[in-house]
């Protein structure tokens, strides 16, 4: 049993979140857009900048009712190097996945090859900022607006992630933020939608309720996806101390980095241009040949000590057993590659920089 693992929850005190549900006991309002629901959702408006935002039970209902909402059909370009969750959402929806590779630099889709992926059927794009590293959005929404595509952000790794002094969640017709337990910023499961058209956010909202429009009125097929009150009482909470946790993180990369920039073999996850980051994940690309060790063996010599890293992405979803026979992971061969070769060490606001010291002596130790 690890006893370090590679992520842990942020909470606030335990007073903290008594005192946030007190009301919830005196009004008996356990659920359906109470009032800690619109006080996060307000919140959430501001701290993320942006246009509109609604709140989901989780990441994944907020990709997939999106997805339903903008009335995709046909083929969608997304990423393979992506949570189970992203290509999903796509295939829940009747979508066909078109994989795109994604670049051997930050990881997200390499936007020189969206061009030649796309199709009559094509209707949007569904890119992924992984890691917290954001996409190239200039340039995908250029492509976008030539072939009158959707953009949907999967951008489940990017809270409070700015870029140009902007926020990420701005970008796209979509932007898609999980709030689960593992992420950044939590309300225990929950997530949201950043959206810019009113009509959109009418159609999401009906869908996250069953499409029920009034009380005698139903007029979509919908799912059930509205977030609770409890769970966004845990919103408000780490909402007062996400600058802090965020912050906390920073150090820890700092010192990541300080001890294993530079090392022969490792590529370390990089500072992008124009962002302000949130620290989300701190993953390793090891090149065996040269670092004479491979990403398995890092990872079981850290298991030794009870440091549990993560394979965050492997395998790649368009490998899945579920999708069996229906698409080729050697069309997306720098995704691929680096799959095998990626490795997300631990990362969480309260881990001590002496264990980050460890971890680092263990990998280092690695090093042939
Ligand atoms: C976590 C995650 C999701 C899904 O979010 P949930 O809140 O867990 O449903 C989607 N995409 C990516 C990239 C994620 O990491």
């Amino acid at each position: 049993m690890n006893t370090i693992l590679v992520t842990r929850s942020s909470m606030p005190s335990f007073e903290e979140y008594c005192e946030e549900i007190k009301e919830i006991w005196d009004s008996h309002w356990l659920t359906n857009m109470g009032p800690k629901h619109k006080a996060l959702q307000a919140a959430l408006t501001e701290y993320l900048a942006v246009d509109a935002i609604d709140l989901l039970t989780n990441g994944h209902m907020a990709l997939e009712l999106s997805m339903q909402a903008l009335g995709l059909t046909g083929e969608v370009i997304t990423t393979p190097f992506t949570f189970a969750s992203t290509t999903h959402a796509i295939v829940r929806n009747g979508l066909t996945p078109v994989f795109c590779d994604i670049n051997p630099v930050d990881f997200t889709m390499d936007v020189s090859k969206i061009e030649s992926l796309i199709t009559e059927k094509t209707t949007a794009i569904v890119p992924v900022h992984v890691y917290g590293n954001i996409c190239n959005v200039e340039e995908i929404e250029r492509i976008a607006k030539k072939y009158n595509l959707k953009v949907i952000y999967d951008a489940a790794h990017t809270f409070g992630v700015k870029y140009k002094g902007r926020g990420i969640g701005d970008f796209g017709d979509v932007s898609c933020f999980s709030f689960h337990a593992t992420k950044v910023f939590n309300s225990i499961e929950g997530g949201a939608v950043c959206y810019h058209d009113e009509k959109f956010g009418r159609d999401l909202y009906g869908l996250k309720n069953f499409g029920i429009r009034g009380q005698e009125v139903v007029d979509a097929v919908g799912a059930n996806a509205k977030m609770n009150e409890f769970c966004a009482a845990m919103g408000l909470c780490n909402l007062r101390h996400i600058d802090e946790e965020i912050a906390k993180r920073k150090a820890i990369v700092e010192r990541y980095y300080e001890r294993l920039k530079g090392v022969d073999g490792l590529q370390l996850n990089p500072i992008q241009q124009d962002v302000q980051p949130n620290y989300s994940y701190f993953p390793v690309v090891f090149d065996e040949t040269v670092f004479g060790a491979d990403r398995n063996e890092v990872m079981a010599a850290l298991a030794e000590s009870g440091i549990g890293a993560r394979k965050y992405f492997y395998p790649l979803t368009n490998a899945f057993e579920c999708f069996e026979g229906q698409y080729d992971p050697k069309k997306t061969p720098i995704a691929l590659k680096i799959s095998g070769q990626v490795l997300t060490l631990p990362l969480y606001a309260d881990l001590p920089l002496s264990v980050v010291d460890t971890i680092c002596d263990i990998v280092l130790g690695m090093k042939k």
